[in-house]
């Protein structure tokens, strides 16, 4: 029994010195990345990207590693290059290093098991162009990957705003969708300011990727019945879409006053023939011919972004009002229950 305790503590040793090892060259891969980009700690032209805090390492929750990024490489939170893209839980840890002015990156990985570096230029300018875009597809390995790291690093060198990069964080990289949520945001704030007793609920319907930046700007969620989710099919977008068929309709916003019981809700459409004349694409491109295995599916979302990007804060070109319909509790109730479309609910169908 005694001796079957000493191999059982031997085996724990060994595995925690491994373990401990592994993290160590963790450390060891981030300073020599450090190296290879020729930059010193606490250079400004440097962001850390990372999906720390959010994986698990073999088991563990892996915020330790934000301290170790910071110590070597100088990027904070604070300075806002130091930031963070969503994954599951049980994804490997990644750690890119990139510089702005060069655009050069180094990607570190490790699984719990093993550790990997890949070092690569992932210039969001050439990453408009299908050659650009594949010649980092194939450095980096995953498309998920790509997307992420290409639109966030490169979103932040072009001086993105830190609560758009915030929305990014989350939705796990910038596509123009979460340009137009935060677009739909920006006019909800100067034309809606809530007033004395009033919240605002978000119905997203249809749904897009600018729903993700409208939770985290608005803090509305599914949790807090702040926001209601709901898809709409083909018949019924076109149901209640505008006279030119780029302009989509984008959803609703709730301003409930829960002293009055009653509320107003305020119908949006979204021109997505402006979007793609700002950022000289083709609606037609961002659903081409063999889906995400054509690179042009990818390029035109990455055009979007940069052509996007300088209207950030200027929506009122983009965003439009339908309607304003005066809401009362039942029509409430009937707006956010399933199998109820809401836009049939403020008389926008035909
Ligand atoms: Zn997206």
């Amino acid at each position: 029994m005694k001796r079957c305790m000493q191999v059982f503590m031997v085996v724990l040793l060994v595995f925690g010195v491994a373990n401990g090892l592994w993290a160590a060259d963790v450390k060891g891969l981030i300073k020599g990345g450090m190296q290879d980009l020729k930059i010193e700690k606490g250079n400004p032209n440097l962001l850390a990207l990372t999906d720390a805090t959010y994986v698990k390492v073999n088991g563990k929750t892996s915020e330790g590693y934000v301290d170790m990024i910071q110590e070597i490489t100088g990027c904070s939170i604070g300075k806002g290059n130091l930031l963070f893209f969503h994954r599951p839980i049980t994804y490997p840890l990644k750690v890119v290093l990139f510089r702005k002015d060069t655009k050069d990156a180094v990607i570190i990985t490790y699984n719990g098991k093993k550790t990997g570096k890949v070092n690569l230029n992932m210039d969001g300018d050439k990453a408009t162009k299908p050659d650009g875009w594949k010649q980092i597809k194939e450095k980096i390995g995953s498309l998920s990957d790509t997307f992420s790291m290409v639109t966030i690093a490169n979103a932040w060198a072009k001086s993105a705003p830190f609560d758009f990069l915030k929305c990014c964080e989350f939705h796990n990289h910038l596509c123009p969708g979460v340009s137009t949520g935060y677009q739909i945001v920006q006019f909800i704030l100067e034309k809606y300011q809530l007033k004395k007793a009033e919240k605002y609920v978000w119905i997203a319907c249809p749904l897009w990727c600018k729903d993700d930046a409208v939770q985290i700007l608005l803090d509305l969620t599914p949790g807090k019945r702040s926001l209601f989710v709901k898809q709409l099919t083909a018949d019924q977008k076109k149901a209640v879409s505008g006279e030119k068929p780029t302009d989509n309709i984008a959803g609703i916003l709730v301003i409930w006053n829960n002293k009055a019981n009653k509320g107003k809700a305020v119908a949006f459409r979204y021109d997505w023939g402006k979007a793609c004349q700002v950022s000289g694409v083709e609606k037609k491109d961002f659903s081409p011919k063999g889906g995400k295995k054509n690179p042009v599916f990818w390029t035109t979302r990455v055009k979007g972004n940069w052509g996007l990007m300088p209207y950030l804060d200027k929506p009122a070109d983009f965003v439009k009002v339908v309607k304003e319909v005066e809401v009362s509790p039942q029509m409430y109730t009937k707006m956010t229950t399933a199998g109820v479309n809401p836009y049939e609910v403020l008389g926008l169908t035909k």
